[in-house]
């Protein structure tokens, strides 16, 4: 039997970093990967450019975190972001802080970021196996021992784990990781798919499948109350619902759907303007435009697309003049304008989820070292943990804190 000092099951992201951070302690140490290559959902991370990591504060940092951000305090406090972009500047992948403090690679290129990453793993001495599925833990008296790939039996006195979690199965991180752990008397949080396109009742998303918008406020009513805000950018899509702020909400959302409750999505158009304001301008402009189709002042007010949608819902003959308008068909406009609402029906799958929420309990890891507390020498790392961020870079960040902190106990 083949012996290590330390065996990695996973060579994602937080494998990498715990297998290199666990090299620098001396010893031998495995990565077993089932793919047959590294880091295959890392290269589609930020839509193939990489969101590596984020320039916010501890504090703020660990707000953008859920369901405890605290968990992460040690493991932040030994590796956080700064130090991901030493090891990246080490090897020459230059970055670029964009808006929202997200930094990328200058290059647009999250292979450079894989490749750096192998370059300072290899440089340490791993060794990396792709193509060999861990499929049993060897625990005797509460101690681990080795694992099990492919058939093949490997010794081991710690094991890290750090399989991911279940979204993008496709990419290798299928949950299979938390059957692992269970053999190993560990619990598991429910598993949800989380950063997460909605699914929406009737046609009027659909209608507008392909528009994007910008600077506007969406809000979940979860049983007709207010649940979260976010501002920013959206896409309505086939299905439904999707972009940025949406996904940070998707959260808020699957919990809900899943506990049966009435979840709605409200759209603010206007969030410069409060209802006074808003009513102001409209005025103003249904004023000026005397004999004007409403339908044509509308270029004005909306993007072209949303224009007959809007006419549907408002019930609104579009050839009618601008001074034909009634008080009460403007306040109409205006409300829309204000909560373009949606009802959420559904979510989508794992398939289509950045990323997994619930995992294996925090009670049941030292958060000063990842070791489990159920199992000697066993360790977790990265998604299959029970933490899941934002978007933001703030996922990856956790999968190299964990691992790096795995690793280096
Ligand atoms: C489309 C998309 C875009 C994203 N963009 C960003 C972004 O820009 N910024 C950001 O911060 N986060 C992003 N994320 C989230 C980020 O990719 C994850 O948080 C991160 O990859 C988790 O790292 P990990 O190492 O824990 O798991 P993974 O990256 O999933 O790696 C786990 C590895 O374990 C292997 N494995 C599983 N089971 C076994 C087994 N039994 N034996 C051997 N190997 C096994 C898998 O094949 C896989 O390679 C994105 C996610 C997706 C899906």
């Amino acid at each position: 039997m083949e012996q290590f000092e330390v065996i990695v099951v996973g060579a994602g992201p937080a494998g990498l970093l715990a297998a290199g951070s666990a090299a620098e302690g001396g010893g031998r140490v495995l990565v077993l990967e089932k793919m047959r290559q590294e880091g295959r959902k890392l290269l589609i991370t930020g839509k193939g450019r990489c969101n590596i990591t984020n320039d916010a504060e501890l504090g703020e940092f660990i707000q953008h975190v859920h369901p405890n951000g605290r968990f992460l305090r040690t493991a932040f406090g030994h590796f956080f972001s700064q130090d991901i972009l030493q090891i990246l500047h080490d090897y020459d992948v230059e970055t670029t802080c964009e808006r929202g403090g997200r930094y990328f690679p200058s290059s647009n290129r999250s292979a450079d970021v894989l490749s750096a990453l192998l370059k300072w793993v290899h440089e340490r001495k791993v060794e990396i196996r792709c193509g060999q599925r861990v499929e049993k833990l060897l625990i005797e008296e509460q101690t681990i021992r080795g694992v099990q790939a492919n058939g093949q039996v490997y010794g081991a006195a710690k094991v890290i784990l750090a399989t991911g979690g279940k979204s993008y199965p496709a990419t290798g991180s299928n949950g299979e990781g938390y059957e692992l752990a269970r053999s190993a008397g560990h619990s598991l949080v429910p598993v949800r798919p989380s950063l997460v396109p909605l699914e929406t009742e009737g046609g009027v998303a659909q209608k507008l499948q392909g528009l994007t918008l910008k600077n506007v406020r969406a809000t979940v009513w979860v049983n007709d109350r207010k649940s979260g805000e976010d501002f920013g950018e959206m896409i309505f899509t086939h299905f439904g619902l999707s972009g940025p702020i949406i996904l940070t909400l998707s959260r808020i959302v699957v919990d809900a759907l899943h506990q049966k409750s009435k979840v709605e999505l409200s759209i603010d158009l206007k969030t410069a303007l409060d209802e006074q304001k808003l009513d102001a301008r409209l005025l103003r402009d249904l004023d000026e435009s005397g004999k004007k189709r409403i339908s044509s002042l509308f270029r004005s007010w909306l993007p072209t697309s949303l224009i007959p949608v809007f006419m549907d819902l408002l019930g609104i003959d579009p050839e009618k003049e601008a001074h034909q308008l009634s008080s009460k068909e403007r306040k109409r406009i205006r409300n829309l304008m204000k909560d373009l609402r949606f009802t959420v029906t559904g979510h989508r799958s794992f398939k289509e989820a950045i990323i997994t929420a619930g995992g294996i309990p925090t009670t049941e890891i030292s958060s000063k070292t990842m070791e489990s507390k159920l199992v000697s020498g066993l360790y977790f790392a990265g998604e299959m943990i029970d933490v899941d961020a934002e978007t933001g870079g703030y996922n990856l960040q956790i999968a190299y804190s964990t691992g790096w902190l795995a690793g280096r106990s």
